[in-house]
């Protein structure tokens, strides 16, 4: 059987282009990039030009771009390195509730350690009021962090706007950008943000590989110490293959990002409009414009959400949910209970996620096949059966 996969969001199939990239890097160019000989300097070389293809895709300076092991190290230097670096200043941060775990276990951990969170509502859609975070800053806040767009529901947050309030108030601004960088267009500029992380696995690059962009003058400790790599601010040899192959992924996304995002909100949109015809007591999660043009997050009441996952696999189809497995229950995820929406019909989220290589013969077989799961389903549920 052909499999399917939809779940990008999760991680993208390495590009081939990128494989290729990255191949020399492991043998014949397999030097120390702080070592002054001639291996040596091949890679560091290469780390420069991944450097500037980076910094170039999200408008920034070459110096500006750190590389890190990925996007929860890049999250966790973020929030670590501002607060320690301004605790003179304040003990203050502002996110909002809906941010990945790399975020959010961040600042429980800082708060453990005497800083204090404020965790601003959201709306049905998830969207952060810019003005709630102007009513949130103290004379205390040293950060604000928001993400780009959401991991789970896709919806893209007026990072914009909440930019230049952080500039008004002069405070420091971190977007998480992992799942937008090389799918939307990412410019540090024109979002206003002081710092933003991305990760290469989530564009067609590497896993274990990302980088944090830190605006020139940004006050940041660095929590990896050792040599003095990437201006020491990140100490440890660089993963010269993981870099090249970030850079590869960042040069693609250049050219192909935009028809790819033409062709996959058409096809997110033919899957959206195909569900709620098809599926009764369905319900889109998330913003119906403002989302990411690959994403379908939705609630089907009466199923659970594992089940749908498990029987699509039987059939080939390779989908998420949003709750997770925890040891001994099921719990529905805080993404979609910070929207609103009720934990029994939390438990019935399914997230569909399609990428470079998803075709239309491949949505018209979701299509064929979801709504006859979820029929079977319903025929054996309890909940159903219930009448609730
Ligand atoms: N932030 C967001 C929004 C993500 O979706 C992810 C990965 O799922 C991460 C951070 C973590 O990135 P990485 O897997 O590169 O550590």
């Amino acid at each position: 059987m052909k499999r399917i996969y939809l779940d990008y969001t999760a991680t993208t199939p390495t590009h081939p282009e990128v494989v290729k990239a990255m191949s020399p890097y492991f043998t014949d160019a397999f030097g120390n990039p702080s070592s002054i000989h001639s291996y040596g300097q091949e890679g560091k070389g290469a780390i420069e030009e991944a450097r500037v293809k980076v910094a170039a895709l999200i408008g920034a300076r070459d110096e500006e771009i750190v590389f890190t092991s990925g996007g929860t190290e890049a999250d966790n230097f973020a929030l670590k390195g501002v607060a320690y670096a301004n605790e003179k200043k304040g003990n203050h941060i502002i996110t909002s509730p809906i941010e990945h775990h790399a975020v959010m276990e961040t600042c429980r951990f800082l708060e453990k350690r005497g800083f204090r969170t404020t965790y601003l509502p959201v709306d049905g859609y998830g969207l952060v009021d810019p003005d709630d975070v102007r009513r949130a800053i103290t004379d205390k806040t040293i950060l604000i962090s928001v993400m780009h767009a959401n991991n789970e529901i896709a919806t893209i947050e007026p990072i914009v706007e909440i930019g230049k309030v952080a500039r008004e108030a002069e405070v420091y601004f971190h977007t998480d950008a992992v799942q937008t960088t090389g799918h939307i267009q990412v410019d540090v500029n024109k979002l206003g943000v002081d710092l933003l992380s991305l990760s290469a696995h989530k564009l067609y690059g590497p896993k274990g590989v990302g980088a944090l962009y830190v605006r020139k003058g940004t006050k940041l400790t660095p929590f990896m110490h050792g040599g003095e790599q990437e201006r020491r601010r990140r100490a440890s040899t660089e993963n010269v293959p993981g870099i090249v192959g970030l850079g590869k992924a960042v040069e693609l996304a250049w050219q192909e990002m935009s028809e790819e995002a033409e062709q996959l909100t058409r096809l997110r949109d033919r899957l959206i409009k195909g569900f709620l015809e098809q599926i009764d007591h369905i319900h889109l999660n998330g913003h119906p414009r403002m989302r990411l043009p690959n994403n379908v997050n939705v609630c089907v009441d009466f199923v659970e959400g594992e089940s749908m996952v498990l029987n699509l696999d039987l059939e080939g189809i390779c989908v998420s949910t949003g709750s997770a497995c925890s040891s001994a229950s099921l719990e529905p995820s805080y993404v979609l209970l910070a929207i609103g929406i009720l934990p029994q019909q939390a438990h019935g989220s399914l997230r569909l996620t399609s990428g470079k290589w998803t075709t239309e013969e491949e949505i018209r077989r979701v299509l064929e096949v979801l709504p006859r799961i979820v029929a079977k389903l319903r025929a054996m549920s309890p909940l159903l059966k219930a009448g609730n």
